[in-house]
C-alpha cells in the first residue's frame, strides 16, 4: 500500500514538473514561428555611430563637417555593399567600424585619445545576435584595428574579455596587424591631453576647450543582414587623460554593446562609467523582450529619460530583428548615420 502510495505522488509529481516545464521554455519551435511570422519592414540595414557629446555646428568649420559626413558616408558604403551582395552582419560590422578606426577623425583605431601617461589604450567589443557569442578586448596599445582584436576572441577564443598584453598576446597569434605605438599619435588628441592635463580633469570634464573635451569620438556599427541575423560592434580610445588602465564600458558586453537576434542589436558611446552601471545596451534589448515595447520606446526610455536623470551623456544607435532603425541621443549631437536595403541613407550630426 504505502509503495502504491509513492508511486502515486511520483507519477503526480513528474506531471507537474513537466507541465510546468512546457510553460517556462522561452524558446520553443512553437513561440520561434510565431516571432517570425512579422515580416521584416527592411531586408537589410545598417547603422553607424562615430561619438555623441558636445557637437555644435558653431564649434565646426565646414571643412570639418565636410569631412566627417564623408568619412561617415565612405563607412556605411563598405557595409552596405556587404549586406546587399547577401553578406553577414558580422562582416558588415567589422569592415564598416575598421573605416572608422583607420580615420583620425574619431576616438578609435588611429584617433584614439592619450591616456594620462601619454599613450593610447584601446577597448574594443563584438556581439552576434544568432549565437549570442561576444568578443572583447581592453587596454590594447599596439594594434591597428581593435574590432578585429574583438572579434577573434569572440571566434577563435574560448574567454568574452581580454585585456592587456594577454590580449595583445592573443592578437598576434591571431595574425592581427600590429603597429609601432607612434601610428596612434596625432596633434590634436595631444593637444586635448595637454589641456586635460592643467585641469587634472578627464576628458568628460569642463576645460578651457568645453567642446573638445566633451565630445566622445567612440565607434559603432549595427546591423541586420538578409538571413535576419543581426551583430553589433563598438571600437574606442577611452577617455582623455584617463588613468589606472580604466575601462569604459565599450568592453563590457551587455554595457557598451549587445546583439540578440530575438530583440535587437545595440552599440553605444558617451561616459562610459554611466553605461556600465545602467548595462545600457542589455537593458534596451531588454525593454524590447521583457515589456514588448518597440525599439524607438526602449532606446528613448534608456537613453533620454534613465541617463538624463542621473547625468550620464551619451547615446545608442540600435536596430531591431525587423530593421526599424532608432538613434537616441541626450547630447548636442552624435556623429550618425544609416541605410537600409531599399536604398534610404542619413547622415547627420547635430541635434
Ligand atoms: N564610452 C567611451 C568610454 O567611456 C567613451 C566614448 O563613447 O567616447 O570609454
Amino acid at each position: 500500500m504505502k509503495s502504491l502510495k509513492i508511486l502515486f505522488f511520483a507519477v503526480i509529481f513528474i506531471f507537474a514538473f513537466q507541465q510546468c516545464g512546457t510553460e517556462l521554455k522561452p524558446n520553443t519551435e512553437e513561440t520561434q514561428t510565431k516571432k517570425t511570422e512579422t515580416p521584416k519592414i527592411a531586408d537589410f540595414a545598417l547603422v553607424i555611430h562615430g561619438g555623441a557629446g558636445t557637437i555644435l555646428k558653431k564649434n565646426m568649420t565646414d571643412e570639418q563637417e565636410k569631412a566627417y559626413r564623408e568619412k561617415l558616408n565612405e563607412a556605411l558604403s563598405v557595409g552596405e555593399k556587404i549586406l546587399k551582395e547577401g553578406g553577414s552582419s558580422m562582416d558588415a560590422v567589422t569592415q564598416t567600424i575598421m573605416v572608422m578606426e583607420n580615420s583620425p577623425l574619431f576616438n578609435a583605431g588611429k584617433g584614439a585619445v592619450f591616456t594620462n601617461e601619454g599613450i593610447n589604450e584601446m577597448d574594443a567589443s563584438f556581439m552576434e545576435g544568432k549565437t549570442m557569442n561576444a568578443g572583447a578586448v581592453g587596454g590594447l596599445t599596439v594594434i591597428k584595428n581593435p574590432i578585429l582584436a574583438a572579434r577573434a576572441v569572440m571566434e577563435k577564443s574560448e574567454h568574452v574579455l581580454l585585456t592587456g598584453n594577454g590580449a595583445e598576446t592573443f592578437a598576434k597569434e591571431q595574425g592581427i596587424e600590429v603597429v609601432d605605438t607612434k601610428y596612434f599619435y596625432t596633434d590634436r588628441r595631444w593637444k586635448s591631453l595637454e589641456r586635460a592635463k592643467k585641469t587634472e580633469k578627464v576628458e568628460l570634464s569642463e576645460s578651457e576647450d568645453e567642446a573638445e573635451e566633451k565630445k566622445h569620438g567612440t565607434v559603432g556599427c549595427v546591423a541586420l543582414d538578409k538571413e535576419g541575423n543581426l551583430a553589433a560592434g563598438t571600437s574606442t580610445g577611452g577617455m582623455t587623460n584617463k588613468k589606472y588602465n580604466r575601462f569604459g564600458d565599450v568592453p563590457i558586453i551587455g554595457a557598451g554593446t549587445y546583439a540578440n537576434n530575438n530583440t535587437c542589436a545595440v552599440s553605444c558611446t558617451g561616459h562610459g562609467e554611466y553605461f556600465i552601471r545602467w548595462a545600457v545596451a542589455h537593458d534596451i534589448s531588454a525593454m524590447i523582450e521583457y515589456k514588448g515595447v518597440d525599439l524607438e520606446t526602449a532606446g528613448k526610455a534608456v537613453i533620454n529619460e534613465k541617463l538624463v536623470k542621473v547625468g550620464g551623456s551619451g547615446g545608442a544607435i540600435c536596430v531591431d530583428k525587423y530593421g526599424n532603425i532608432s538613434m537616441p541621443f541626450n547630447s548636442e549631437g552624435m556623429y550618425r548615420g544609416f541605410v537600409k536595403a531599399d536604398g534610404t541613407r542619413k547622415v547627420s550630426i547635430f541635434k
